[in-house]
């Protein structure tokens, strides 16, 4: 529960939907794993009921604590403990209530029936991880990412591919930014592509040695972080270091499915969709049984 009182004092700092998006992933988180809320309650006929509070607009609302320090702020209340998910359900099913107000006597979030919903839903608050077979030129989303090497100067493969659809601009950018270290990521525009940006990074040459495995993870979590950087809410990669780098398929997509899961789960909210545009149907294979095999999120 400290966990999301601290989200909601960030919230109030930053205001940002990303880390609204946090506060009600981290509601759902806690709703699943079947924690508790404070709700005050009083008495009514000699009946227990919620305590409610009526707002300036004259919307009544229930109130839920996180801590009992955030109880004892206000006047003193019976409470009930309540599990979370009890919570959102009865007040989602209340006519006449508008929401819920967590903690409202200090850094107070007010949860309305809508987001309730998406939190009951899981609509809109997990990204999707989606495989496909194609040609990732095609994407039509805000960015692709480009499995490079380290001079960025254009290659083979899925990197000559890209260079081939964005038109020779492209080039004359990648000449500006001093190659790139092996697992690091670098941005740059588009030209002739559909998408917003392209995502340069490196994958490593397969060695067989467990540096292999890092660099591929760096090179997934460096390009998601640049993405939501640069505001990116879709991305596309390909099977990076598994063309003429050599890694081995089964085990990359092992690497690539994991990073990606473990990025979005610790950064919920802003990635809406990362899809795997994969160019073989063995390389589909393999992603599919990694993804049928580890449940996302
Ligand atoms: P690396 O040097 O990192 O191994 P490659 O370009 O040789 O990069 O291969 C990476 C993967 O990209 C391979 O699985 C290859 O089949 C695939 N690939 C090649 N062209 C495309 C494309 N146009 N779209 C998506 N994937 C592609």
């Amino acid at each position: 529960m400290e966990k999301l009182e601290t989200l909601i004092q960030e919230l109030y700092q930053e205001g940002t939907r990303e880390k609204n998006m946090e506060v009600l992933s981290h509601i759902r988180k806690l709703a699943k794993e079947e924690k508790q809320f404070i709700i005050p309650v009083g008495d009514a006929n000699g009946e227990k009921v919620y305590r409610r509070l009526s707002l300036d607009d004259g919307q009544d609302v229930f109130v839920a604590f996180t801590t009992q320090a955030q109880v004892d702020l206000g006047q003193t209340t019976e409470t009930l403990n309540q599990s979370v998910m009890d919570v959102l359900h009865m007040v989602h099913d209340t006519q006449g209530v508008s929401g819920v107000v967590l903690n409202p006597w200090k850094d107070s979030y007010f949860l309305p029936k809508v987001l309730i919903e998406m939190i009951l839903d899981n609509k809109n608050l997990e990204s999707e991880i989606k495989v496909v077979k194609g040609d990732i030129t095609t994407f039509d989303g805000d960015c692709i990412v480009n499995a490079a090497n380290e001079s960025l100067l254009g290659g083979g493969g899925v990197d000559g591919a890209i260079h081939r659809a964005a038109g020779p601009m492209l080039l004359e950018e990648c000449k500006l930014l001093n190659g790139c270290h092996t697992g690091q990521a670098k941005i740059t525009k588009v030209y002739d592509l559909k998408v917003k940006y392209v995502i340069h990074t490196v994958g490593p040459i397969y060695s067989g040695q467990h540096e292999d495995e890092h660099m591929l993870r760096d090179c997934y979590w460096n390009s998601l972080t640049l993405a939501r950087k640069n505001d990116i809410h879709t991305i596309a990669f390909p099977a990076i270091s598994t063309g003429v780098y050599g890694y081995p398929i089964d085990k990359a997509a092992v690497v690539a499915v994991d990073t990606v899961k473990e990025f979005i789960r610790e950064h919920p909210g802003k990635i809406e969709l990362v899809r795997f545009v994969l160019f073989s149907a063995d390389v589909l294979a393999a992603y599919e049984k990694v993804i049928g095999e580890r449940t996302i999120l």
